[in-house]
């Protein structure tokens, strides 16, 4: 039966969450692609269903400030609880845990050591690959035994690096390269969040030194805050546990600010972080709800100057180009509005299928009035969407002299 007074519990699963879905996302399929994968070749990150061009790259770095904001504000309200429940690398050193026990001298333990971990080290490095490359792909590459040399590479040296952590640095990434680790402590303030020793009861600790034995980055956490500690809450439990004999609470919990003061939840930093994250989010969703699926560029054709053809019409070349963002076939209708001329356009259409990009010549004549030098012009193009989509840019039809 789960302890719910105790926290290893809910860390567990939490951590079996993130592994499902951190395991299972590149085999999520929405829209025929991966749930979560970006496509180096043609630089295109695919985002549950959505595909975001390297053009529209200033949405993803709206959506990257939010996740740095977002981070902030769980920092500065919760301490390290990142550390402790989320991430990769103390998930990682607690699911292999077994592990050091196998590590132990002699040479058979050692071996069982290495090549598990190496095993390990493999599968998860593959799990970073399908992020680029889609699992169906990587496994078809592997089978054949003639994988691409930009997959060898990758996941070779992602195993190599993944395995010299697990194998050599584990929990001392936290308390010596982690750079989160160095400034999360910037970001507290007097009333976050932290796991702490109440002194306010010091004189019930048994000094029976479980907490001391049982924490993973050898904190003794009764001489106070740590930066290096993982927040685990690992002596937060064993102290409940040991204190539970003496019919007494744990002296170990989570506190907001010093044990025994009152310290505000809602404060000006926090109202301040949380604004401008709301903000960015705002932003975010904004930018990605008005994307347009297709997005156009026009140009005055340089080699083909505007001319008067024998029957008084002025023709203009333009230069289009056209960019199909979604991932089915459109058909573009174009359309050349100025004033009240009527222009007429060769061709009037294009189809574009699923992520194609056209350039082509577009022809547009008019009968124009003698003397106008420029009219200042739109090319819209209308595609056929559910919404029924259309986008527009400014452009100039050039009237030639006459001779
Ligand atoms: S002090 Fe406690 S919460 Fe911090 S790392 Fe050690 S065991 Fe985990
Ligand atoms: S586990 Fe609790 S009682 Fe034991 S030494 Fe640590 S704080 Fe004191």
């Amino acid at each position: 039966m789960m302890r719910t007074d105790r926290v290893r519990p809910f860390r567990r699963l939490a951590e079996a969450v993130q592994a499902v879905l951190l395991i299972g996302l590149p085999f999520l399929k929405i829209n025929g692609e991966s749930a979560l994968r970006f496509d180096v070749p043609s630089l295109q990150l695919h985002f549950f269903g959505a595909t975001l061009w390297m053009q529209e790259s200033f949405i993803l770095l709206v959506g990257l400030l939010f996740l740095v904001f977002l981070i902030l504000l769980v920092t500065l309200l919760f301490g390290r609880i990142w550390c402790g429940w989320v991430c990769p690398q103390t998930v990682l050193a607690d699911y292999t845990g077994f592990m050091d026990r196998l590590g132990r001298p002699g040479v058979a333990s050692r071996a069982a050591f290495y090549l598990l971990t190496f095993g390990l080290s493999l599968f998860v490095a593959a799990t970073l690959v399908w992020y680029f490359v889609p699992p169906s792909e990587f496994f078809g590459q592997v089978m054949s035994l003639h994988p691409a040399e930009a997959v060898s590479w990758a996941w070779g040296l992602l195993t190599i690096v993944i395995f010299a952590d697990l194998a050599f640095v584990r929990r001392r990434f936290c308390a010596t390269v982690c750079p989160y680790s160095r400034i999360q402590s910037t970001l507290f303030d007097s009333s976050t969040m932290a796991i702490q020793f109440d002194p306010g009861r010091k004189e019930e600790c048994m000094n029976c030194s479980a907490c001391v034995r049982v924490c993973p980055t050898g904190i003794d956490i009764r001489k106070g805050l740590d930066p290096a500690c993982i927040s685990c809450a690992a002596c937060l439990d064993v102290c409940r546990d040991m204190k539970e004999k003496a019919g007494r609470p744990g002296l170990i919990g989570y506190f907001f600010g010093r044990p025994g003061e009152e310290h505000p939840l809602i404060r000006r930093s926090v109202l301040l972080v949380a604004s401008v994250t709301l903000l960015f989010l705002l932003f975010f969703v904004y930018l990605s709800v008005n994307r347009s699926p297709v997005d156009m560029t026009v140009t005055l054709t340089a080699g083909l100057p505007p001319r008067i053809t024998p029957d008084g019409r002025v023709v203009n070349a333009f230069t289009v180009t056209l960019e199909n963002r979604s991932r089915r076939e459109l058909e573009v209708r174009l359309l050349l509005t100025g004033g009240a001329i009527p222009f007429r356009l060769n061709p009037e259409r294009m189809v574009l299928g699923p992520g194609e990009h056209k350039k082509r010549t577009i022809f547009a004549d008019a009968k124009t009035a003698a003397g106008t030098a420029a009219i200042p012009v739109d090319l819209q193009a209308s595609f056929g969407t559910a919404a029924g989509g259309r986008i527009s840019k400014k452009t100039t039809f050039v009237v030639p002299e006459m001779k």
